[in-house]
C-alpha cells in the first residue's frame, strides 16, 4: 500500500466539488477555476507555481491539500508512436495507460480498475482477477500524466489527446461513481475539454449500470459483444449468464436513444480463430443487431501466453468483415498498435516486463524501491 497523506487531493475533484472545497475553507469559488486550469491545463502539481493565487492562499493550500497523480513506473514509446505508461495506484497494484496516435487523432486508452473480476476467457486483465477500484484521481491522473508528457499545452491548443476510451484494464461500470466523475473532468473545459462524442465508455455488459448511465452522463458507448448468441457469449464473457443478449441490447438501445442525437453504439467483437469467426457467426450477428443502430469494430485477438486462443488469418478476418458490410453495417478492423511494448487490447496486465524495463525512460532512482515491490507483486500473482 502507498501511504496516504490525509490531505485533500485536488486532482480528483470535479468543478462543483472544487467550488465546495474552496467554500469550505472560506475562499471565493472562482479559485476553483484558477486552480483547475493550473492542474489540468498546465499539469502543475506545485501550489507555488500557481502564480495568480495569492501567497497566503498557496500556503494554506499546501497545508491541507495536494495534487497527486498515480506514480509513473515506466513510460515506453513504440516504433509506431504508441506510448504506454505503467502507473502505480494506491492499492499498490500497477495499471496501464496507452496512447495511440492516428493522423490528427490521438486516443488515450484509460484503465478503471486494477485487474478485473469479470474473467472474460480471452482477456489477460481478467486472468489476474480483481484487485482494486481506481480513485477519481487515479483515473483522471492517467490523462493528466499523458497530457504532461506531451508538454501540458493548454487543453484548447492543438491537443495531443483528442479522444479517450475507457478500454484499458477493468470494467468501468463496476467502478461507476469514480469513472463518471473522471469522465466529467475529461469533458469539462476546466479539465481536458474533450467532446462527449470523443469520450467512450466500453462495457462487457453490466446492464443495471448501463441503465443508470444516462442519468449521469452522455458519453459514447461501446459494447463488448464478442459472440452473436447467448450460449457462446456466456462462455467467453461470463457476465452474459446474468445479463443475456436480449436484455443487454435493449439496455444499450435505451441508453443511445437517451442521448437524443444521431449517435450510434460501437459494437466491439474480438475475433478468435475457430471460436467466433465462422460465417454462421456473422450471419447470426447480422440478425441479432438488425434493430440496434451501430457500427462494428472487429478486434483480431491479441495473443498472450497460455491464453489458449489464436488470432484468425487475415483472410478469415476480411471474410467476416465483408459479410457484415454486405448486410449494410459499417465495419472497421482495429489494427494492432504498440505490439513491441505489449500495449494492445487485452495485453494490459500492469506489469513492467523485461522489454519495458530496458527501454523505460522514466524509471528514476527513487523508483527502485517501487520496482522491487512490483517484482514481489508479480511473483505473488498466480
Ligand atoms: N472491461 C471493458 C473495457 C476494457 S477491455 C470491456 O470489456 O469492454 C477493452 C476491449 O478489449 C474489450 O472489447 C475487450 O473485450 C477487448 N479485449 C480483451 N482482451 C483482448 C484480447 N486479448 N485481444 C483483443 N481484444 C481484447
Ligand atoms: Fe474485464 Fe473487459 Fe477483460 Fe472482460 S474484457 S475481463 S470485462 S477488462
Amino acid at each position: 500500500m502507498i501511504a496516504t497523506t490525509g490531505k485533500t487531493n485536488l486532482l480528483g475533484l470535479t468543478q462543483p466539488e472544487m467550488e465546495k472545497f474552496f467554500d469550505s475553507i472560506g475562499e471565493k469559488r472562482f479559485r476553483a477555476g484558477q486552480v483547475m486550469k493550473w492542474i489540468h491545463h498546465f499539469g502543475v502539481d506545485d501550489f507555488d507555481a500557481m502564480t495568480n493565487v495569492s501567497k497566503a492562499l498557496r500556503d494554506k493550500l499546501k497545508a491541507i491539500a495536494e495534487v497527486r497523480g498515480p506514480g509513473v513506473v515506466s513510460e515506453d514509446i513504440s516504433s509506431d508512436g504508441t506510448r504506454k505508461w505503467v502507473v502505480r495506484v494506491e492499492s499498490g497494484s500497477c495499471v496501464e495507460t496507452v496512447y495511440i496516435p492516428q493522423g490528427k487523432r490521438g486516443t488515450l486508452c484509460v484503465s478503471s480498475q486494477a485487474g478485473c473480476a469479470l474473467d472474460c476467457s480471452f482477456c489477460s486483465t481478467g486472468k489476474q482477477g480483481f484487485n482494486s477500484n481506481l480513485t477519481v484521481a487515479e483515473v483522471i491522473g492517467q490523462v493528466w500524466i499523458a497530457n504532461k508528457s506531451f508538454g501540458s499545452v493548454p487543453a484548447t491548443i492543438d491537443r495531443a489527446i483528442t479522444n479517450v476510451v475507457m478500454m484499458g484494464m477493468g470494467e468501468p461500470l463496476l467502478n461507476f461513481d469514480n469513472v463518471i466523475a473522471a469522465m466529467h473532468l475529461m469533458m469539462d473545459d476546466l479539465g481536458y475539454g474533450i467532446s462527449k462524442r470523443r469520450v467512450t465508455l466500453s462495457t462487457s455488459g453490466v446492464v443495471p449500470m448501463i441503465d443508470e448511465l444516462s442519468k449521469h452522463i452522455d458519453v459514447s458507448l461501446a459494447l463488448s459483444l464478442h459472440a452473436p448468441n447467448d450460449e457462446l457469449r456466456s462462455q467467453l464473457v461470463p457476465i452474459n449468464k446474468k445479463y443475456p443478449l436480449k436484455m443487454l441490447l435493449e439496455s444499450c438501445r435505451n441508453y443511445m436513444s437517451s442521448l437524443g442525437e444521431k449517435r450510434v453504439l460501437t459494437v466491439e467483437y474480438t475475433l478468435l480463430k475457430g471460436v467466433n469467426d465462422h460465417v454462421d457467426h456473422a450471419v447470426q450477428m447480422i440478425e441479432l443487431l438488425k434493430d440496434t443502430p451501430c457500427k462494428i469494430n472487429l478486434i483480431p485477438f491479441n495473443p498472450f501466453p497460455h491464453s489458449g486462443y489464436e488470432r484468425p488469418s487475415n483472410n478469415a478476418i476480411r471474410r467476416f468483415q465483408e459479410l457484415l458490410q454486405q448486410a449494410g453495417y459499417n465495419v472497421t478492423v482495429r489494427t494492432t498498435r504498440g505490439e513491441d511494448i505489449d500495449a494492445a487490447c487485452g495485453q494490459l496486465v500492469g506489469q513492467v516486463n523485461d522489454r519495458t524495463r530496458r527501454s523505460s525512460r522514466l524509471i528514476a532512482a527513487r523508483e527502485l524501491n517501487a520496482e522491487t515491490d512490483l517484482a514481489q507483486n508479480a511473483a505473488a500473482q498466480p
